[in-house]
């Protein structure tokens, strides 16, 4: 795996994206923005599977002014989304947002944009310059890859940020379709210093989208390259904070909670593991701590395949043995496995 690219740091409310910082997990509501209870009750969700940043659209003058109500009753960093009306990026500055994603696709005047950044500015909030391919500005060059001209339109946006002596930025160039998205974030990775959002857009329903994020973002992860992530499914953006932990913790980037090890199953399993390893991973949701679980099918295989699980059960037919790092600590009856191997869990 590739050292982390050395990006600047910025700050977003009380989070730092960027400068070796660890990689933030970020999501979006779902909610309509207008609707002040229901956004803080979502955000207040995402706090409790512990979201680090939460994006909120604001599509009217009505969202933009719900922004402070919102606030006042959430702790997250709320960074305000942007698109074609540049006064409400005024307006969610005005309101206290934390941060401020502008789409250069469709707010295209640079004048409208220098009022943005000017107020900003002032304030010390962070801009993302988040492109998308589905709403690029007209390219130089139509010839260019979809990619490239991903790049040339967040570096057009970048130049104007700098030369208004505004540095507080973060880029991302997102496209659904995934060797796209990836070659654009290779490319801006070396021409800028700044911190990178890295996601899949419009990735689809869970059981879809999950992969086709995974492969983008843990791609782009391994080569050194993202300082926040966003999974973007379609469903309730918990499942999003999940998966962004689930793939940070699969490259070793973060701790989040129990991992838990389960075998396929095959045709050695005299038990059913399928049920015991759903059962588990349900337990395992109440668990905070970082743990290694254990759940195998075999007690000849198991324990060995799943020596450096803290904590693990190889199950026999009627019997399980219980195991910490591969030995083994005990046997437990098939009425007790569940209950045995979480009491050991706790324990740990
Ligand atoms: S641990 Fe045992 S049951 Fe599970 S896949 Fe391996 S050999 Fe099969």
């Amino acid at each position: 795996m590739n050292p982390r690219r050395v990006s600047k740091p910025i700050k977003i409310g009380q989070v730092t994206v960027g400068g070796g910082a660890p990689i933030v997990v970020q999501s979006m509501t779902k909610t309509d923005t207008r609707d002040v209870r229901s956004t803080i009750n979502q955000i207040k969700e995402l706090e409790d599977c512990d979201c680090e940043l939460v994006r909120l659209a604001v599509p009217d003058t009505q969202a933009a002014q719900a922004i402070q109500a919102i606030k006042r009753g959430v702790s997250l960093p709320i960074i305000a989304d942007i698109h074609f009306d540049y006064r409400l990026a005024l307006m969610a500055l005005d309101a206290g947002v934390d941060g401020l994603r502008l789409n250069p696709g469709n707010i295209r005047e640079s004048e409208k944009v220098k009022a943005v950044v000017q107020a900003a500015k002032g304030r010390g909030i962070p801009i993302r310059i988040g492109v998308n391919a589905g709403s690029l500005p007209k390219p130089a060059d139509p010839e260019l890859s979809i990619a490239r001209q991903m790049v040339e339109a967040a570096l057009k946006q970048i130049k104007l940020l700098e030369s208004l002596d505004f540095d507080l930025i973060k880029v991302s160039l997102k496209a659904f379709d995934v060797p796209t998205t990836i070659a654009a974030y290779q490319d801006i990775a070396q021409k800028i210093p700044y911190p990178l959002h890295i996601g899949i857009t419009e990735a689809g329903t869970p059981k879809r989208g999950i992969i086709r994020s995974a492969v983008g973002i843990g791609n782009l992860l391994y080569q050194g390259i993202g300082d926040t992530i966003r999974v973007s499914l379609t469903a309730h953006p918990r499942e999003e904070v999940i998966a962004g932990y689930e793939i940070l913790k699969s490259l070793n980037l973060r701790q989040h909670g129990p991992i838990l090890v389960s075998c396929p199953t095959c045709g050695r399993a005299e038990v059913d593991i399928v049920k015991l390893a759903e059962a588990v991973e349900e337990e395992l949701l109440k668990i905070n701590r970082p743990i290694k679980v254990a759940v195998m099918g075999c007690v000849v295989n198991g324990p060995g395949e799943a020596k450096d699980a803290d904590v693990g059960i190889a199950c026999g037919k009627g019997k399980a043995i219980l195991f910490k790092k591969g030995e083994k600590i005990g046997v437990v009856e098939e009425k007790d496995f569940l209950s045995v191997l979480m009491a050991e869990v706790e324990k740990f």
